[in-house]
């Protein structure tokens, strides 16, 4: 007897959260292997195989340091952006703390990795400002400017938002902080590889950054730290890092590291001019389903980043069911022990907790094609639908019993 053939429905399969970690390149994990299977001495060794390593380390520091615009001896590798943001902070707390100075200024839609930091001073003593970001998803120099006080030893703001894209204007804060000779730190692991950087031109004192952001390894970074600001050491043991990071380098991950950033500085002006017009062709779709918009800026923002809100709908089910349509997207609320948090820093920019439950973001690669734009948009329309008919919440907002937020 002949077995009844079972038809999968042919979905497409769309990677849409980059910003929360990218496929690596081709070239990224071609200049890995050598330093896996042939170079994988370590390179503290003096024998011939460690030494290479070493080599290959201090050339993949050189190309890390051109791309950002600074000195070799300025580059200190990490685990990822996490300790580089770690480490910029404590560092420039401790530095400030020993001359009297204990306030820092960061804002409220940072990165976990610098606001758990500076709770953790604040716990200490430390006086923390978190500047109101606007509606827009911006904050300004002069609101930087006006928070600096005779005691402030640290601004530290990030470069580009990593849930709504907003790109902050770091060259004008730099100059701010600069003026007022205060240490200016900058979270910038969406932003590199993304978004042209030079330290010198743009005043940042210090930055962090995340090979896994710009198609190289997970779990590899950097610290760029402009000469003459003592780093605190987080990990002790061995001298790796000038004394400053301990523990046997990642050489493969370095390498790869290395790799992926010079390709994607490379390619930035290409890779942008795509991405804008796939990214402004999805935020044109999204913009026709009903009571939804956008958060953050729609032109100060990063290539791949959109990011919207639905009225009467939750993140969570919502991508749930374009999973099912096989898009990976992300959505701002995070579920914490049971509770479903709304995201930090769409709270931040000043959405309500009802919208910011119903928020999704859709954070594309450069390999994307117009087909699956029209695609997800298309998807996204159905499910906001679909979840909305079943929606307690969505019935009171059609009979009036609720105020809709937005205006249409
Ligand atoms: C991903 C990310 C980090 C954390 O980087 P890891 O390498 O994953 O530790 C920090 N800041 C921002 C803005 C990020 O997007």
């Amino acid at each position: 007897m002949k077995k009844e053939r079972s038809y999968q429905k042919v979905i497409m399969k769309i990677y849409a959260d980059n910003a929360a970690t990218t496929k690596m390149s081709r070239t990224a994990i071609q200049s890995m292997l050598p330093y896996m299977d042939k170079v994988y001495g370590n390179p503290s060794s003096l024998y011939t195989i460690g030494q290479e390593a070493k080599e290959a380390l201090e050339d993949a520091r050189i190309r890390v340091a051109f791309c950002l615009g600074c000195d070799p001896k300025e580059i200190t590798f990490t685990s990822g952006g996490s300790e580089a943001d770690n480490m910029a902070i404590i560092s420039a707390a401790r530095l400030g703390e020993r001359k009297g100075k204990k306030h820092i200024i960061s804002t409220a839609f940072e990165h976990h990795a610098v606001l758990h930091t500076l709770n953790k001073l604040k716990r200490e003593g430390f006086d923390i400002t978190l500047l109101d970001v606007h509606q827009n998803g911006l904050v300004t120099p002069e609101q930087v400017a006006e928070a600096i006080r005779p005691e402030t030893c640290l601004v530290t703001i990030m470069y580009a938002n990593n849930e709504i894209g907003t790109i902050q204007p770091i060259a004008e804060i730099g100059k701010v902080c600069r003026e007022k000779g205060v240490t200016f730190h900058t979270d910038a692991v969406q932003a590199v590889g993304h978004l042209p950087i030079d330290v010198q031109e743009q005043n940042i004192d210090m930055l962090s950054l995340s090979a896994h952001k710009f198609h190289g390894p997970k779990g590899i970074g950097a610290l760029y730290v402009k000469r003459g600001i003592r780093l605190t050491n987080l990990i002790e043991g061995g001298a790796q890092e000038r004394g400053k990071r301990a523990g046997t380098e990642n050489v493969p991950a370095i390498m790869g590291m290395a790799a992926a950033m010079e390709e994607a500085v490379q390619n930035m002006d290409a890779n942008t001019k795509k991405l804008v017009a796939m990214r402004d062709r999805l935020i044109e779709g999204l913009s026709q389903i009903p009571y939804s918009e956008l958060n953050g800026d729609a032109v100060c923002r990063l290539p791949g980043n959109v990011n919207f809100c639905f009225e009467g709908i939750e993140g969570e089910s919502l991508l749930l069911l374009l999973d099912d349509k096989g898009i990976s997207a992300s959505s701002g609320s995070a579920c914490t022990s049971g509770s479903l948090d709304p995201s930090h820093v769409l709270l931040a920019i000043g959405r309500p907790h009802e919208v910011a439950h119903g928020s999704l973001r859709l954070s594309i690669g450069e390999d994307i094609t117009e087909e699956e734009i029209d695609y997800m948009i298309k998807s996204v329309a159905e499910v906001v639908e679909y979840l909305r008919n079943m929606s307690p919440l969505w019935k009171d907002l059609v009979s009036g019993k609720r105020q809709h937020i937005f205006l249409k």
